[in-house]
């Protein structure tokens, strides 16, 4: 048994690892989390009738902040944002944005597309070249993918809103720091409250970190509902993952057929 974890766990060592070197990351350092038990695993039953289970205590990724606080929105800024609130105002809010040092670099901010009504609302990580040459989000090999996801639960990218955790593409497609997330998330949670989505689904870690104030891992934590202020959230793999790890496009699609239940339930 504790073989097996162990095999579990380098496996998911691996695949993150390989995810890394997909967006162009180097020089990880990474601390093992190898004496708690493997994600369980859910039924079709599950699948057809959508539930939010609790979230546990679980292994993490070594690169979440130190601080799950840090990463977020905290309480009292929702209460301080105003009637008015809009994706407009947001949008007007950043400007021509200069609050954290990815600026300096960046082509475009993306902001976000997509219906500014939509119940099913994608997260994602930052831009990428492609996403910083447009100014839209996920419009490279993993948009176009995204996009193949969203048909398969026969909606269009119209009918749904993308965006990412941070608004500026890292140099390099490095994973974001810290003090970016810290920054840039606001403008984040800040959309998810005017939009107002039945669903929001993170895609990769960043993303449900970011939102849930955890450090658990994708692996982990996908497969199921969670309660995220009046909607359900659900967290899978990020489509660049995909690219690198076909092998898990099973998963996915397990997690758009709860999601297009969960549409469909009423
Ligand atoms: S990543 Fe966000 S906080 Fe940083 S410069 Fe871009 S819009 Fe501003």
């Amino acid at each position: 048994m504790a073989e097996s974890r162990r095999s579990f766990y380098l496996q998911q060592l691996k695949s993150r690892l390989e995810f890394y070197q997909e967006i162009g990351l180097e020089g990880l350092f990474l601390k093992p989390h190898l004496s708690q038990e493997p994600p369980q695993t859910y039924s079709e039953e599950d699948v057809s009738q959508p539930e939010t289970k609790a979230v546990k205590e679980s292994p993490t990724n070594s690169y979440a902040a130190e601080s799950p606080q840090s990463l977020s929105l905290f309480e009292e800024d929702y209460s301080q944002m105003s009637t008015d609130e809009s994706l407009e105002k947001i949008r007007q809010d950043i400007g021509d944005c200069q609050r954290c040092k990815l600026c300096s670099t960046r082509t475009h901010i993306v902001f976000g597309s997509g219906n500014p009504e939509a119940r099913l609302v994608f997260v994602g990580e930052a831009p990428g070249a492609d996403e910083d040459a447009q100014g839209l989000p996920f419009v490279g090999r993993a948009g176009q993918l995204l996009t193949k996801i969203i048909e398969s639960i026969n909606l269009k990218r119209e009918d749904v809103y993308i965006c990412n955790v941070i608004k500026c593409r890292p140099p390099n497609n490095r994973f974001p720091e810290k003090d970016e997330i810290s920054t840039c998330s606001p403008f984040l949670l800040r959309q998810l409250e005017v939009i107002k989505p039945k669903i929001v689904c993170c895609l990769g870690a960043a993303a449900a970190q970011t939102i849930l104030k955890t450090k658990s891992s994708v692996g982990w934590i996908r497969g199921r509902f969670q309660d995220y202020r009046g909607a359900k959230l659900i967290v899978t793999y990020h489509p660049a993952y995909l690219l690198r790890n076909p092998e898990a496009k099973k998963d996915v699609w397990e997690d758009m057929k709860r999601i297009k239940a969960l549409l469909e339930s009423n």
